[in-house]
C-alpha cells in the first residue's frame, strides 16, 4: 500500500505511516495477516491524522500497533490412545484502554502469533465501535479439533485452561469463542477455570450455556449482527433484503445464524461451504437440517446436500462466490474472498457484501467492491453483533441477572444500528460518503487514541 495514494494527506503525516508500517514490517516479520490488518487500518487514517497533529504527537500508531502484552505457552494433551501431543496456546492482550481485553479463541491448525495478533488487532477498533467498555484481546491455539472425540476436545481445554488461567479474569481479560471454539468448549474451559481458582466468576468467559450464566442471544448474535448491519446498508439506499437471494460461506456459528436471520427478513440464502467444498440448494437452505448436520452430528456440509435430496448439490473445491446472487456474506475465514471472486459476484449483480468473518475479503476484493459502488461492511463493524452480546453477558454476570432473548436482541438490534449510523457519520465527516472501510477505522480508532492519550504514556 503507498500511503502517499492518499489524496489529501500531508508530507508529515504519509512519513509517519510509511514509519509506522515499515517499522512493524523490521520487528514483526513473517506475520502478513497482521500487516495486511495493520495497513488496511493505517490507510483509512490520512484524514483525522491531518486534523490532529497531537495524535502525532503522541506517537499514537507506534503504540497502538505493539501489544501490551503477548502470551506463548505449552499445551500438553493425551488423546484416546494414550499418546501425548503438545500443542501451542496463545493469548494476545492487545489494548485495554477502554475496558478488559476482550477477545474469542481459535481452535485451528493453521493459528499462529500472527494470526492471533490481526484477530487482535482487529478486535481493539471492533470493541472500541460497540461503545461498550471493552478493550481487544485474542488467543487460541494451533489444536486441531476436527476428528477428536468429545473426551480429547476435554482434556485439551482444561490443559490449555491451565496456564490460560492465570492471565484471565472478569475484570482483566475475558476470552469467548471463534473458529474451532463453541458452546462445548466454553463449558470445559469455564469447569476448569472454576476448579482452579475455586471462584465462581461467570463474567471471566463469555458464550456460556444458558443455564450456567450464558445470555441469551449470544449465540446468534454474530450472524443475526451481521444481517442487521447489512439490512441497515441496504436501508440508506431504500432497499432491504425481502426477497433478495444471498450467498452465505462458511457452516458455522456466524454462518448458521447468518442464513436464520436473513430467512427471516424475506431473503432466499442459497448457499453455505466448510473447507472441502460449498452446497448449492435452489430451493433455500433448509435451516433446520443444517443445524442438525452440524450442531447436532458435527457433520460436513457434503452430509447436508446428501440428505436434502434434488433441490441440493455440493461442489467439492470451487468458488461459492461463483453463485450469483444480490447480496454476499463471508462468514467462513481471512482472505477466502479474493479480487477475483469480487469480480464474479460484481459480474452477477451483487448490490451488498458484508464481512461476519474477520477479514474474509482480501485487499483487492475489497477495492473491486468500492469501484463498482457495492455496499462493502468491514467486518471490525459488520460482525461485532457477537462482542457486543458478550460484553451484555458480562454486564448480566455481574448483575446476577438473566435476560429475555427478545430483550438481549432488542439491545444488538440498537447496538448494530448505532455501529453502521456511526461509521456512516464518521465517514461522511471525513470526506469519504458510504465508505464504511474509513468509517469504522476512524471511528474505532479515535475512541482509542483519545482514552489512550488522557490517560497517559501508555
Ligand atoms: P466455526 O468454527 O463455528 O465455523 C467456521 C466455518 O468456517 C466452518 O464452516 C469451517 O469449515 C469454515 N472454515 C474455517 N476455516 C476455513 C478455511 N481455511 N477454509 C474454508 N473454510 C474454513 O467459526 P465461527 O463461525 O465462529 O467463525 C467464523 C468467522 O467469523 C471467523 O473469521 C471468526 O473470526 C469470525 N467471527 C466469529 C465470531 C463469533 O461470535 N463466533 C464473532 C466475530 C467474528 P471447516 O469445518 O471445514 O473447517
Amino acid at each position: 500500500m503507498a500511503f502517499s495514494d492518499h489524496p489529501t494527506a500531508t508530507p508529515e503525516t504519509i512519513s509517519d505511516l510509511v514509519d509506522c508500517h515499515d517499522r512493524m514490517l523490521r520487528r514483526d516479520p513473517g506475520e502478513p495477516e497482521f500487516h495486511q490488518a495493520v495497513r488496511e487500518v493505517l490507510a483509512s487514517l490520512p484524514p483525522v491524522l491531518d486534523a490532529r497533529p497531537r495524535l502525532a504527537a503522541a506517537r499514537l500508531l507506534e503504540r497502538i500497533v505493539e501489544p501490551e502484552r503477548q502470551i506463548l505457552f505449552r499445551v500438553p494433551w493425551q488423546d484416546d490412545e494414550g499418546r501425548v501431543h503438545v500443542n501451542r496456546g496463545f493469548r494476545v492482550e492487545f489494548n485495554s484502554a477502554l475496558g478488559p481485553y476482550k477477545g474469542g479463541l481459535r481452535f485451528h491448525p493453521s493459528v499462529n502469533l500472527g494470526i492471533v495478533k490481526f484477530l487482535g488487532f482487529e478486535q481493539i477498533f471492533k470493541n472500541a465501535l460497540t461503545g461498550l467498555g471493552i478493550g481487544g484481546g485474542k488467543g487460541g491455539s494451533d489444536f486441531d479439533p476436527q476428528g477428536r472425540s468429545d473426551d480429547e476436545i476435554m482434556r485439551f481445554c482444561q490443559s490449555f485452561m491451565t496456564e490460560l488461567y492465570r492471565h484471565v479474569g472478569e475484570s482483566t481479560d475475558v476470552p469467548a469463542g471463534d473458529i474451532g471454539v463453541g458452546g462445548r468448549e466454553i463449558g470445559y474451559l469455564f469447569g476448569q477455570y472454576r476448579r482452579i481458582t475455586n471462584r465462581w466468576e461467570a463474567g471471566v468467559l463469555t458464550g456460556k450455556g444458558r443455564g450456567w450464566g450464558g445470555s441469551a442471544c449470544r449465540t446468534e448474535a454474530t450472524g443475526y449482527g451481521n444481517v442487521m448491519f447489512t439490512a441497515e446498508m441496504l436501508r440508506r439506499r431504500g432497499e432491504d433484503l425481502d426477497g433478495r437471494q444471498v450467498v452465505v460461506s462458511g457452516s458455522g456459528n456466524v454462518a448458521i445464524y447468518s442464513v436464520e436471520k436473513a430467512q427471516a427478513l424475506g431473503a432466499n440464502v442459497v448457499t453455505v461451504s466448510d473447507s472441502h467444498g460449498y452446497v448449492v440448494d435452489e430451493k433455500g437452505i433448509d435451516l433446520e437440517l443444517l443445524k442438525h448436520t452440524k450442531e447436532v452430528e458435527r457433520g460436513r456440509v457434503a452430509d447436508y446436500a446428501e440428505r436434502r435430496g434434488a433441490s441440493a448439490r455440493f461442489v467439492a473445491g470451487g468458488s461459492v462466490w461463483d453463485v450469483p446472487a444480490d447480496i454476499a456474506l463471508p462468514s467462513a475465514t481471512q482472505n477466502e474472498l479474493d479480487g477475483a471472486a469480487a469480480l464474479a459476484l460484481v459480474r452477477n449483480g451483487v448490490r451488498a457484501v458484508s464481512e461476519g468473518a474477520n477479514m474474509p475479503c482480501t485487499p483487492d476484493a475489497v477495492k473491486v467492491f468500492r469501484d463498482a459502488g457495492v455496499a462493502f461492511g468491514p467486518g471490525k463493524a459488520a460482525n461485532a453483533g457477537g462482542v457486543a452480546v458478550s460484553a451484555l453477558e458480562m454486564r448480566q454476570n455481574a448483575g446476577r441477572e438473566s435476560w429475555t432473548f427478545a430483550r438481549a436482541e432488542t439491545e444488538l438490534a440498537a447496538i448494530m444500528k448505532d455501529i453502521h449510523d456511526t461509521c456512516y457519520a464518521t465517514a461522511e465527516r471525513y470526506g469519504a460518503p458510504g465508505d464504511y472501510v474509513v468509517g469504522a477505522n476512524i471511528a474505532g480508532f479515535e475512541r482509542v487514541a483519545d482514552a489512550m492519550i488522557a490517560q497517559g504514556l501508555v
